[in-house]
């Protein structure tokens, strides 16, 4: 498509979008009375009005039914967590049993490395991505020094990164195949993040996957930034196991539970350790309070405690309207949207001399989804700080980097249009 950097065009643009009708589902913070431009959705999405209403059902349910409500309430909440199922399953390409929600996302990622992750004396080694999400580095290092001792091997040698190139932004998929081929025997482990969480680079899940499979490794993904941006296809690419968090792309509010996926053939097996709770006990045996552990023959079998409903409630709410749009829209859209922005970005910055603003997450649509990282060459933090009071809302990575992730259940095309003036007044003063 031919852009042009003109609000009439945007506005255009808007009008033929299917989706500008969810625009009016959500809450838009204000500044200067208007709504914000929104660009952290990557971080946390905004509040859609569905969700105050679900968790009011069940604060109602609670006081007009109190522990009944566990039986008796419009949605049970004994089972609640089953609600998900079908829906999250077509967002992460799985079967309904394989997905769940529960717990946070790196609370969850540690419990399935107590599954995926037994390393040997032989074969303990982990590849992640350099410069990883600090969590899932914190995590890396305290597994392996949970294991080194007892296992007898050096924890320096177990977590091995796949590094970028000299003067390279993201990381080639020829790189972790040959890490991948050279870890060979050792490997245990492979975990990355299936979207770069700071350039926004989407990796090949399903040829990483395979490649780890073949030298005898599991491979799970961490999919704080994929689900709900991107296609997946956790079941047919065998993907092991995955765990992504609801309050990124999904909108479930602050510091949300966690959706996560394992795979059938994993389901029947006894000899995985994992930590048990009463939650992943047989379901139709739950209540009768047996001595020993038999775990539903699901994902499910990895639940732990009862569930918290009233934090569940807007994440129903989301997974609802995801559901209710398909992934195929929203990534119709998005691709759109960000190739819109991209072009904003080019026109903005050949009108203005002595700037210079490198997009660094990959051009070729296949590697990227939502988020453009653009660092600013020859600018400084107070351009950041000029777009946050003028009421659009990025996020600022050192050195130089902002972070823009158009999100099409909520963004218009109109919304890029003003963002490229208000980015042009505030360079030029
Ligand atoms: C956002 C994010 C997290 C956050 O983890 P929590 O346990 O939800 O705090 C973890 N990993 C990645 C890659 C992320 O982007």
């Amino acid at each position: 498509m031919n852009f042009q950097n003109t609000r009439e065009f945007a506005q255009e643009l808007d009008r033929q979008d299917e989706l500008a009708k969810y625009r009016e589902e959500f809450i838009f913070p204000q500044v200067n009375g208007k709504n914000v431009i929104y660009f952290t959705g990557n971080s946390l999405g905004l509040q859609s009005k569905a969700a105050k209403k679900y968790v009011e059902e069940v604060m109602q349910d609670w006081g007009n039914l109190a522990v009944e409500g566990h039986f008796y309430a419009d949605k049970p909440w004994w089972d609640y967590q089953e609600r998900f199922c079908q829906p999250l399953s077509e967002i992460v390409g799985a079967k309904p049993t394989e997905v769940g929600v529960m717990n946070t996302l790196t609370v969850n990622l540690h419990l399935l490395m107590v599954s995926f992750y037994q390393p040997s004396s032989k074969k303990f080694k982990i590849i992640c991505e350099e410069k990883a999400f600090p969590s899932d580095q914190y995590m890396f290092q305290s597994q392996v020094a949970f294991h080194a001792k007892s296992i007898g091997f050096d924890p320096k040698e177990a977590i091995v990164e796949i590094k970028r190139r000299e003067g390279e932004h993201n990381i080639r998929l020829e790189d972790v195949l040959s890490k991948i081929e050279e870890v060979g025997e050792e490997l245990a482990l492979v975990l990355i993040g299936g979207v770069n969480y700071y350039t926004g680079q989407v990796f090949d899940m399903k040829t990483i996957t395979e490649a780890g499979h073949k030298v005898g490794a599991f491979v799970g993904w961490d999919l704080a930034h994929a689900a709900g941006n991107i296609e997946l296809k956790l079941h047919d690419w065998n993907v092991d196991f995955a765990a992504w968090c609801s309050y990124k792309y999904m909108n479930s509010g602050p510091g949300n539970a966690s959706g996560y996926f394992i795979h059938e053939k994993h389901h029947n097996d006894t000899t995985l350790s994992r930590f048990a709770g009463w939650w992943g006990h047989n379901k139709e045996r739950r209540f009768l309070m047996e001595p020993n552990f038999d775990p539903a023959r699901s994902a499910d079998g990895w639940q732990i405690s009862n569930l918290p409903v009233l934090t569940l409630a807007p994440y129903l709410a989301s997974v609802h309207m995801f559901a209710a749009i398909g992934m195929p829209k929203l990534i119709k859209k998005r691709d759109l949207i960000t190739s819109y922005l991209e072009f904003i970005l080019h026109e903005i910055d050949a009108e203005i001399e002595g700037t210079e603003f490198e997009i660094i997450t990959p051009s070729n649509p296949n590697e990227r989804a939502c988020q453009l990282s653009v660092y600013l060459h020859g600018q400084g933090r107070a351009l950041f700080e000029y777009l946050m009071k003028n009421g659009v809302i990025t996020d600022w990575r050192e050195p130089n980097v902002i972070r823009l992730a158009p999100v099409p259940l909520y963004s218009s095309f109109e919304d890029m249009y003003e963002f490229g003036q208000i980015l042009k007044k505030g360079i030029l003063g």
